[in-house]
């Protein structure tokens, strides 16, 4: 049987720490080739030197994830096209925003039976409707693609620390099970599930709830009222999720990609850091510029997700059901004082 031979598109903190388990595993079983392509949105360093170069001769994304190595069989690859050109097994993980242009550019160029996979939360807001990342790389590339989310703090799987974590498929249980082999280590445990909208729609919308429990941080309104949010936030992950595809099992709220990934980004996750620092400074600075001063090239997925929730949400007329999704959106524009997201949020659910 021919091997498989795996790129990794996005190399960001989670894109290269998803590339280190991959590679870990590509070295030790036969069915896959060794090595690991890694595309990297180029970019040049302080001193100069381009961050590609950097990581083919460190074996670390040093602006990143410093410190950690990949594996030798990472290999970076700044040229999009080139780096997916022998693969059959894509795994997207970029910023969700990046992913229509990086899908543009892909178009006739993945040819072959390719599988794909998304560790991307998001999703874009299209004229016909909400469009999560993995339908879009579905349907601009022609290609199947499961997801895999989880409680999954990359810095924490970058030193080896356990954690959980969920693949969701649409119909074909042996393709879910090769990416659950390509994924698992002994600290990284991987469970399938048949439910690829709930597992993507689970990672997408705790973001948003994250950044509400960052703002009740902010605020210093203790863990009682974080957890009330935390509660009533997930009650509308699960109402929004089966409004917009009713075939989403509870179940899949009870795997690592729901209520352990809930718990895990609002006690410790960047959404919630940056949301924490915006309260804290009464709204008076944008998420933009704490953004940029606090993750240095990282990026959030909760603020644009709420914006996107928002336009769905008032677009069918559904705002009044979900008072956290809504709230946070309008204290990140500016229109409603960090404050208000207690007052809303639990006034409106009740
Ligand atoms: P990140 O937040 O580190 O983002 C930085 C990356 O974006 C860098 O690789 C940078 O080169 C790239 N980038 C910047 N501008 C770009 C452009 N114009 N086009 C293409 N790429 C560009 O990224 P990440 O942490 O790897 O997150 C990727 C996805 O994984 C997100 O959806 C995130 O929610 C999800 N995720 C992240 C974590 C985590 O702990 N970091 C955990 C689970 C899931
Ligand atoms: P943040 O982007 O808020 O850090 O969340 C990371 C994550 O998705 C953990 O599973």
């Amino acid at each position: 049987i021919s091997k498989s031979k795996v790129t990794v598109v996005g190399s960001g903190n989670w894109g290269s720490v998803a590339a280190k388990l991959i590679a870990s595993n590509t070295l030790r079983l036969a069915s896959f080739h060794e090595e690991v392509r890694m595309w990297v949105y180029e970019e040049t360093l302080p001193n100069g030197e381009k961050l590609t170069d950097v990581i083919n001769r460190t074996n670390e994304n040093v602006k990143y994830v410093p410190g950690i190595k990949l594996g030798k069989n990472v290999v970076a690859d700044p040229d999009l096209e080139n780096a997916v050109k022998d693969s059959n097994m894509l795994v997207f993980v970029t910023p969700h925003q990046f992913m229509e242009g990086i899908c543009r550019r892909l178009v006739g160029k993945v040819k072959g039976h390719v599988e794909a996979i998304s560790l991307i939360k998001g999703m874009e807001v299209k004229m016909e409707g909400p469009c999560m990342i993995s339908t879009l790389i579905s349907q601009q590339l022609g290609i199947n693609c499961c997801v895999l989310m989880g409680a999954n703090i990359a810095n924490e799987i970058a030193v080896e620390k356990f954690s959980e974590a969920t693949v969701g498929y649409r119909e074909n249980r042996e393709i879910a099970e090769k990416w659950v082999q390509l994924f698992t280590t002994p600290y990284f445990m991987v469970t399938a599930v048949q439910d690829v909208e709930g597992v993507e729609l689970c990672g997408t919308l705790k973001n948003v709830v994250a950044i509400a429990a960052g703002f009740v941080d902010g605020l210093e309104m203790g863990n009682n009222t974080k957890a009330a949010i935390m509660r009533i936030g997930l009650r509308e992950m699960k109402a929004f999720s089966k409004m917009l595809f009713p075939s989403v099992k509870d179940s899949t709220f009870f795997e690592s990609c729901g209520v352990a990934d809930l718990i895990t980004t609002c006690l410790g996750g960047r959404n919630r850091k940056v949301a924490e620092a915006f309260a804290k400074n009464e709204g008076k600075r944008s998420f933009d510029e704490l953004e940029a001063e606090m993750l240095q090239g990282q990026k959030l997925q909760g603020v644009s997700t709420a914006r996107e929730v928002y336009e769905v949400l008032s677009h069918r007329g559904w705002l009044e059901f979900f008072p956290v999704f809504t709230t946070v959106h309008e204290i990140s524009i500016g229109r409603l004082p960090p404050s208000a997201i207690v007052r809303f949020s639990v006034e409106g659910s009740t």
